[in-house]
């Protein structure tokens, strides 16, 4: 359950041990309140030359992935499957490329637990597909891997090669570092997830196998904000996503000649439905997450809007404050199921009364929401029997989301703790959908978590012109994230 949190745990919780090289192994853990110091980091343990020719592997590979062009569609990633597959073959880390359809792959590598004692897999998911993008608008080519004014610009730098590349990196110091391991850890790259999700769909009715009895997943999603002045605002994890529920409205009417107009045309009857339906307010409701992650964000917030983060039901009783939440569309989403009008359609000549009018519902769902009952209220908001709402698919998978309450939630505080000290962790639900929706109602708990910071500027390239991340994001990426994968799956190495 959202809420409980590391401190309700009074015994040691949080167990870290690496043997590296020869060196000593390294145990830390905390009782009560107080901080580890920097250097119990388990990568802190590697020395520094190595960690620094780890960091310019970290921008050699980084550069060379984005060079990948897997434009989706039509995709391509079996090019960066196969980019993949050769580090992890020159690596000797057992590996398996499936070519589920011409061009299109996914690619699924493990290092394999050491310990007797078996703990749950954790599974790093990240897909190697990205949006289109348009060369004239941007000051370096999107398939370039330029580094200009120290960061590196590729389409995908954002979303989501550079996660791609840090678990990439992890899983080679796991391997190179002889980490003991208590749980095997897979790296699983798919194809498809910007547009048909069929690389997911192919692994897990062809493979699942792969997955079996896997306890936890980190995946993209979440942000962590760095402000002006080189503060890290907060540590966002993605919890859990809205469900996407999109809708299609037709009304019908009697067609004729647009000199001629009538009241009761199908257009008519549209604009109609279409004004009841923007003007409805679905109803709040705060989900355990998201009063976590207000409450979270309260102590950077002006007084006032803190007295409101801080107790969110109560503030969204007074009538002002649920208009300020409606003008922001970053806190209203959050707090209820919302309905964005995007496609219309209707004649194709001026003068040409249609028969029919369309319009396209994005509607997002919250976790927990039932999509025939909202469907009903809608259509009841509507009542207009010339106008009719359907499903735009079939099937409708319901919207789920993480508790916080795990070690690797608890490791992922702890770890950014470390490495951005003062910023909270928060967790996140987010509008958009994340595969994470598939892979948690097989009972693994699942977050997007990113082992890099970036500007507000910066996240606004994804999906935008420019996207790139900062040179020292990659050379520090992978350690950030080496470090949570030591705290839920290292080992202690126990002496011979
Ligand atoms: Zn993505």
């Amino acid at each position: 359950m959202a809420g409980r949190r590391k401190c309700l745990k009074p015994k040691l919780h949080v167990f870290l041990a690496a043997m590296i090289l020869g060196l000593p192994s390294l145990a830390w853990c905390r009782v009560g309140g107080s901080e580890t110091p920097p250097s119990a980091r388990a990568s802190a343990a590697i020395l520094p030359d190595r960690l620094s020719q780890y960091s310019d592997l970290a921008i050699e590979w980084e550069r060379k992935y984005l060079q990948i062009d897997t434009t989706n569609p039509p995709g391509n990633e079996i090019r960066a499957a196969e980019f993949f597959k050769r580090i992890f073959e020159q690596e000797g880390i057992e590996n398996q490329l499936f070519e589920y359809a011409p061009g299109r792959a996914d690619l699924w590598a493990r290092i394999p637990r050491t310990t007797a004692e078996a703990q749950k897999p954790i599974i790093l998911l990240n897909h190697m597909d990205v949006v289109t993008s348009d060369p004239a608008q941007w000051k370096q080519p999107p398939f370039s891997g330029a580094v200009v004014d120290g960061s590196i610009y590729g389409r995908g730098a954002q979303d989501m090669k550079s996660e791609g590349l840090a678990y990439l990196m992890t899983m080679i110091l796991l391997k190179r570092e002889k980490v003991a391991l208590n749980r095997d850890v897979i790296f699983l790259a798919v194809s498809d997830e910007e547009v048909n999700d069929s690389g997911t769909d192919w692994f897990l009715a062809q493979h699942r196998e792969l997955l079996e009895g896997a306890g936890f997943l980190i995946n993209e999603g979440g942000e962590n904000l760095l402000e002006r002045g080189g503060r890290v605002k907060y540590i966002g994890v993605d919890v859990g996503e809205k469900a996407p529920f999109w809708l299609h409205v037709v009304a019908r009417g009697h067609a004729g000649h647009g000199s001629r107009p009538r009241a009761d045309s199908a257009p008519n009857h549209l604009v109609r439905a279409l004004d009841r339906i923007t003007d409805y307010r679905p109803p709040f409701k705060v989900l355990p997450v998201v009063d976590e992650f207000l409450r979270q964000m309260a102590a950077s917030e002006p007084p006032e809007r803190a007295k409101q983060f801080r107790n969110i039901k109560a503030a969204l009783k007074d009538r002002d404050f649920q208009i300020e939440i409606e003008r922001d569309e970053s806190l209203n989403y959050l707090l209820r199921d919302t309905i964005a009008v995007t496609m219309l359609g209707g004649s194709a000549q001026t003068n040409v009364i249609p028969a029919e009018a369309w319009a396209n519902l994005d509607v997002r769902l919250l976790p927990g929401e039932d999509p025939n009952a909202f469907l009903e209220m809608l259509r009841r908001v509507v009542a207009d029997p010339q106008v009719t709402i359907s499903p735009q698919y079939d099937r409708f998978l319901p919207a789920n989301y993480s508790s916080t309450d795990s070690q690797l939630y608890r490791a992922i505080e702890h770890v950014a703790g470390q490495y951005f000290p003062g910023a909270p962790v928060a967790p996140m639900l987010m509008s958009g959908y994340t595969e994470s929706q598939r892979f948690r109602p097989l009972g693994i708990v699942a977050y997007g978590f990113c082992p890099y910071t970036e500007t507000e500027e910066e996240g606004s390239t994804e999906h935008g012109n420019d996207e790139r991340i900062r040179v020292e994001e990659v050379r520090r990426g992978f350690r950030v994230l080496y470090d949570v994968l030591m705290e839920v799956a290292g080992a202690i190495q126990k002496p011979n």
